[in-house]
């Protein structure tokens, strides 16, 4: 499984993200993204996990965050 971080306290709800893995992000009322499926949540930080069939689209929310607040290991 890949571990996915988002620092959701910094997002600018640009839609990149839901955009290029629309199947882990949603935009919020707030015009903040989360994750889809969050297994837990840490002050301002929300960690979730991926699929590794679905690696290439995790990696391009990541490389397509202009913020650079989505990481995945
Ligand atoms: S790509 Fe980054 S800044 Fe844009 S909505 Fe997603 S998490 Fe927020």
């Amino acid at each position: 499984m890949i571990q996915i971080t988002h620092k959701r306290s910094d997002c600018i709800g640009c839609y990149a993200c839901v955009e290029h893995a629309p199947s882990y992000w949603k935009i919020d009322e707030d015009g903040m993204a989360s994750l889809l499926e969050v297994t837990h949540r840490h002050d301002q930080m929300e960690f979730g996990k991926g699929y590794d069939a679905d690696r290439d689209e995790l990696e391009q929310s990541v490389e397509n965050c202009p913020v650079h607040i989505i990481s995945i290991s």
